[in-house]
């Protein structure tokens, strides 16, 4: 497939920025193919003024852009978090859409009440810790009510059994999306080695779609594009695929996408390309414009997820 341009299958993404919001480091799993720096909890929860007040910033600088503000915090473990409740319902005053990314650890019950504060969530199943009858409890919770997504971590040597569990998770959660999520080392650039079977499962992903999907997500699968066809494929099928490679193209990082780090660092996407635009805790310039990629590879699932157009001769 040679895409000549890419786009997102969500019709409204043009309307949005997503904001990947790193809240510390503290985490209650360690997965073996997690770099310590994500889960060691050198750096703690911040203060929740900071997160309100920058997203403020950020509302008054995306309304000029005639786009609205989609924060998604993760971690760490972002449900460990104690202001979290608090932080979310000075957002959703603000006119702030939130979502968030989680292990799926905490209880039914907590979840009954945080989803209120949701538009949307993201549950990562990590086969090394996760207990899958709570995990399912939670999802099937979750997806009754707001937008779920739910990533299966395909661990390689025990490939067989995420499998299965993905399975078990979509007969619990017909209304969630489900995704197998290549690993790469060290959450690099480089895939797993992955045998060829397990590479052709994940590209065709046969754990059968959603149904009767709640509406409103902000963000879809992506569209790939040439003068004849339109493919439409989920982030983590274009990484299994390899398609994620756009050097050289124009990229709405910046504008669709921003992406805070735990220390409050903030760049145009995960893959950090254009450099640091400031700290949420000093001065930052938010981008007004496209950027054209230099990466040879794209590869967070948001950076992925992030409309690309190959810049044509004379255009
Ligand atoms: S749950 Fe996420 S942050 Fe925690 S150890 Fe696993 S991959 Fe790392
Ligand atoms: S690596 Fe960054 S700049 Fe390049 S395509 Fe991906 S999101 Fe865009």
């Amino acid at each position: 497939m040679d895409a000549v341009r890419v786009d997102h299958q969500n019709t409204d993404h043009a309307k949005w920025v997503l904001v990947d919001w790193t809240l510390g480091t503290t985490c209650n799993f360690r997965c073996s193919y997690c770099p310590p720096s994500l889960h060691d909890g050198r750096l703690s929860f911040p203060q929740y003024d900071r997160i309100t007040q920058f997203a403020r910033t950020l509302t008054q600088h995306y309304r000029k852009l005639d786009r609205s503000v989609f924060v998604q915090f993760t971690g760490g473990e972002v449900s460990l978090y104690s202001q979290l409740p608090a932080v979310l319902t000075d957002l959703n005053e603000i006119g702030v859409l939130c979502g968030l990314i989680s292990n799926g650890s905490r209880g039914p019950a907590y979840w009954s009440q945080l989803s209120e504060l949701l538009n949307s969530v993201v549950l990562t199943h990590h086969i090394e810790f996760a207990n899958l009858d709570r995990f399912r409890a939670v999802a099937e919770l979750l997806s009754e009510r707001i937008r779920t997504h739910i990533q299966i971590t395909m661990l390689p040597t025990r490939f067989g059994e995420c499998l299965e569990r993905a399975f078990a998770i979509r007969t619990a959660c017909p209304r969630a999306t489900i995704g197998l999520k290549p690993l790469r080392m060290g959450f690099g650039s480089k895939l797993y080695s992955y045998t060829p079977e397990q590479l052709a499962i994940m590209r065709r992903s046969p754990v059968p779609p959603a149904r009767d999907l709640i509406q409103g997500g902000v963000r879809g699968l992506m569209q790939l594009k040439d003068e004849e066809n339109v493919e439409t494929l989920s982030a983590a099928r274009i990484l299994a695929w390899g398609l994620n490679r756009w050097q050289g193209w124009l990229c709405s990082a910046g504008l669709e996408l921003l992406a805070i780090t735990a220390e409050g660092d903030v760049y145009r996407g995960l893959c950090r390309e254009g450099g640091c635009l400031g700290n949420i805790n000093s001065t930052v310039i938010l981008p007004t414009k496209h950027i054209v990629c230099g990466r040879p590879s794209c590869t967070c699932l948001a950076d992925i997820m992030t409309t690309k157009v190959r810049r044509l001769r004379n255009s």
